[in-house]
């Protein structure tokens, strides 16, 4: 079973290819959507199923659910979020409510910062999707017939996500732990791990050592990576711990799996940027000027492997907003 996009309720925009990444192992990898959805790992064990991540809204889980049950009887025991981005556990509460016994999991820095920001910003999706709701209106007013369709879709997708995410019921993690965790289950090991700040202050790795499989949240993706709530600086040398460990199949929040070639280049673009932010804000450019000197030095290298998902997540677009965030770190 390699591929078997999978719509979800309602004629939604949660998709999903479901790919054997190692015996008992999947990658449902998200198809890009209005709203963008994470992928799953899921990890089939003797006793029952561990779930990593849970997408932008409840519906977009439940399309996994039902996939799951499809593929196994076995009940989700372990519900892991790698970080506390929307995208990422606005889905948990569809685990709990369809396996009762699910335990949510992550680290405590994470449960923290669902805490402290993200259930902030759920409130905030409520505030700001109404707007947005409204410009999809206005522009379908003046739109031409060959861009109607497309957002009347995209109208459709915002006025059902606003009615989710009104209704949210944001399911915390039930364990929290503090650097590591460790399940050992008859048939394998599964290793939760914290290698350093990334993409988030409390990044959760998922390591399955015997399969040689890892599971990045958005430390790393297949596109330019986002970096409005993450640590530039720190962000190579964390990867570089990740670099360590013995695997091949690399589960990665968004785009592909893929393998220790992407890490490679992943880890050199995110050094590579610091680097070249640094160099030039200590001649003392301006923003302006480092962005577009940046642009201009990574550019050959870069462009192209950062570009596999094309106008959906353009690149130059990520650089420029990895660029200001750093350029506010070191200067
Ligand atoms: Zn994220």
């Amino acid at each position: 079973m390699d591929c078997c996009a999978h719509e979800g309720p309602g004629g939604g925009d949660a998709r999903f290819d479901i790919k054997k990444v190692a015996d008992g192992v999947y990658a449902a990898v998200a198809s890009p959507a209005y709203k963008v959805n994470c992928n799953t790992a899921i990890i089939e064990n003797a006793d029952g199923v561990m779930i990593v991540d849970t997408h932008s809204k409840p519906s977009a889980a439940q399309v996994i659910i039902e996939r799951l049950r499809e593929m196994t009887k076995k009940p989700v025991r372990y519900v892991v979020n790698t970080h506390f981005h929307w995208d990422h556990w606005h889905g948990n509460e569809a685990y709990p409510a369809a396996y009762p016994d699910a335990e949510i999991v992550s680290n405590n820095v994470t449960r923290e910062a669902m805490l402290k920001k993200g259930l902030k910003r759920i409130q905030d999706h409520v505030r700001q999707v109404p707007g947005e709701i409204a410009k999809l209106k206005a522009d379908i007013q003046a739109s031409s017939p060959a861009q109607r369709g497309k957002l009347e879709t995209d109208l459709r997708l915002a006025e059902s996500y606003l009615a989710e995410v009104r209704a949210l019921k944001p399911a915390l993690p039930t364990i929290a732990f503090e650097k590591t965790m460790k399940l050992y289950r008859r048939d394998r090991e599964i290793q939760l791990l914290h290698l350093g700040r990334a993409h988030t202050e409390g990044d959760v790795f998922v390591y399955l050592p015997k399969e040689k499989v890892v599971i990045t949240g958005d430390a790393m993706i297949g596109w330019t990576p986002y970096m409005g709530d993450g640590y530039p600086e720190d962000w190579a040398g964390t990867l570089d711990n990740l670099a360590q460990l013995d695997f091949t199949h690399i589960i990665m929040g968004h785009g592909d799996v893929t393998g220790r070639e992407w890490l490679n280049t992943f880890r050199s673009y995110v050094h590579d940027m610091v680097e070249a932010v640094r160099h030039e804000a200590a001649t003392g450019a301006t923003l302006d000027e480092v962005k577009q000197r940046v642009t201009a030095k990574l550019a050959p290298r870069y462009e192209k492997p950062f570009s596999a998902y094309g106008e959906y997540r353009p690149w130059r677009t990520g650089l420029a907003a990895n660029i200001e965030r750093t350029f506010g770190m070191v200067s």
